[in-house]
């Protein structure tokens, strides 16, 4: 099959098997190219396929020398559907990692639910005793509800009144007005469950209780707080509730982690890159664009891979700890200082409708969403015929 890129509504469809092997290949690359990461030795991801997950696993695995458990949700390739850019970085991740001397797992199921937990809970016990950091990455529209057994979705919605904005609608090449409702007490309740802290918090308590987490284990989850001008949409809005509440249960996390094995529970405010969770937000893909063109003119880019290192390197395990007045990891800082932010707004101001797409931003932005599912990237030949069937026997090294 020849697989071309299928994008609706600023989500992929499918992706290329060759090209997840090659953007896996080179975060690997990246990584070992970046100082050592120490202090830790056996790390669970939740949400480690993809995004932030995907490359915090990549910097710990490579520079810290790490073995890792990651549970994600990917669908899996059929002989006539790719399977998700997750699947594929699972497997790809298992063939890369090979050449380290750690051991490595993949469990592909539902974080929130209990059976999910008691598989992991026993992978712990028998393949490292216990674990020192909890990464917990999910970006999930939905959650299962065990007491009501109702399917509770998350929405993107405005809180108070609704909001006009604009998104890059990325298969048209087009600008797209935005008309977005204000979300019902009902929608923010329902949000805050699928995307706050509660599953974190119970990921954290039975580890604990089990005794699985090993003395001054940490766990960490990552925020967004973002520019004024998404405000509206991002922390003001539905999903801003639930980064409320992750942050709010980042509180009890630390007090607990502190209480039974002097450790700490962490919140780190993250910058804005491309995933499929972030294309997907209302007015992120215009302010992305902007940012890529301020922050690389300024020297102060980083790569998905750079941003999660650094955040190991010197805040979690070093002794450069930037943290604001809610003790929140404040990696986001170039992204926020006031000079960048500025030149951010000016420009989108001067950058209106379908001139952003003259920005080698909104270029960068457009083909940096397109590699997260395995196109354009350099050294994969996309005319080849990928034999799905043949590759969609393999799975990663699951339980
Ligand atoms: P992503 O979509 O790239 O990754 C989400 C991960 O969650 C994937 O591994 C996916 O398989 C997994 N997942 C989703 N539902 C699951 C389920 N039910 N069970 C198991 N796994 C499941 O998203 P991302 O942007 O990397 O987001 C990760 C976290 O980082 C989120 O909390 C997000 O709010 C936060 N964050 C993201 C940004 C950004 O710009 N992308 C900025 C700051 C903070």
């Amino acid at each position: 099959m020849i697989i071309k890129p299928l994008i609706r509504s600023n989500i992929f469809l499918n992706s290329h098997p060759l090209g997840c092997k090659k953007y896996i290949e080179n975060l690997f690359k990246e990584a070992k190219a970046l100082p050592a990461i120490k202090g830790v030795k056996n790390v669970l991801i939740i949400g480690g396929s993809s995004g932030y997950g995907l490359s915090s696993r990549i910097a710990l695995a490579v520079s810290g020398k790490v073995n890792t458990i990651n549970v994600s949700f990917e669908s899996r390739p059929t002989e006539e559907k790719t399977g998700s850019a997750g699947w594929w970085n699972n497997l790809f991740f298992q063939q890369y990692a090979k050449s380290l001397s750690t051991k490595h797992f993949d469990l592909v199921a539902d974080a929130f639910s209990q059976q999910t937990k008691d598989q992991i809970k026993g992978l712990i016990k028998k393949e490292f005793g216990t674990v020192d950091l909890v990464i917990y990455s999910l970006a999930s529209g939905a959650r299962l509800n065990p007491k009501t057994n109702e399917l509770v979705r998350s929405s993107l919605k405005s809180i108070g009144d609704p909001v006009m904005g604009k998104t890059i609608d990325i298969a048209e090449l087009k600008i797209k007005e935005l008309s977005i409702p204000a979300a019902s007490e009902q929608e923010i309740k329902d949000t805050v469950y699928v995307m706050g802290g509660s599953d974190w918090y119970d990921w954290v308590e039975q580890l604990v209780d089990e005794k699985l987490l090993s003395e001054q284990a940490k766990s960490i989850s990552y925020t967004y707080i973002g520019s004024k001008g998404n405000a509206k949409i991002y922390r003001d809005g539905t999903i801003g509730k639930a980064k409320d509440d992750l942050e709010a249960y980042g509180v009890k996390i630390d007090a607990l982690l502190k209480e039974k094995v002097k450790g700490e529970g962490l919140i780190s405010v993250s910058k804005a890159v491309v995933t499929k969770a972030s294309v997907f937000i209302p007015g992120i893909p215009f302010y992305v664009s902007s940012m890529f063109e301020v922050m690389k003119k300024n020297h102060v880019h980083e790569t998905i891979l750079e941003h999660k290192h650094r955040l190991f390197h010197q805040m979690v395990y070093g002794k450069e700890r930037l943290l604001d007045d809610q003790y929140r990891l404040r990696i986001d800082y170039y992204e926020l200082q006031d000079s960048i932010q500025k030149d951010i707004e000016r420009l989108s101001s001067q950058y209106e409708g379908d001139k952003i797409f003259a920005l080698q931003g909104t270029k960068d932005f457009i083909d940096e969403f397109y590699r997260i599912n395995g196109f354009r990237i350099d050294g994969v030949n996309y005319d080849e015929d990928v034999d799905l069937a043949s590759l969609s026997q393999l799975t990663p090294l699951g339980l």
